[in-house]
């Protein structure tokens, strides 16, 4: 089997959620792309970003090290009553 096919990941712009992933010859991969794709996370339609799937394990790596963005902020005076 040749490997003139790459595995695209089209995936939302706006949160990441993966659509969809699509088997394209090289020579028509476009890695560019201006259209947009219905996300069932956002419910609404988004500019999509395409991807080579295999890269996309690098990817979620480097997302799930960023710090959480989470505000803690104990309120002490109501907490002690
Ligand atoms: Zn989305």
């Amino acid at each position: 089997m040749p490997i003139d096919e790459v595995t695209i990941s089209r995936r939302c712009s706006n949160c990441g959620t993966e659509i969809e992933v699509v088997a394209v010859k090289k020579d028509n991969m476009m890695l560019s792309s201006k259209e947009f794709v219905w996300c069932p996370k956002c419910q609404a339609e988004h500019p999509e970003v395409r991807d080579i799937a295999g890269r996309l394990e690098s990817i979620k790596t480097e997302q799930e090290s960023y710090p959480l963005s989470t505000t803690v902020a104990p309120d002490r005076s109501t907490a002690e009553k």
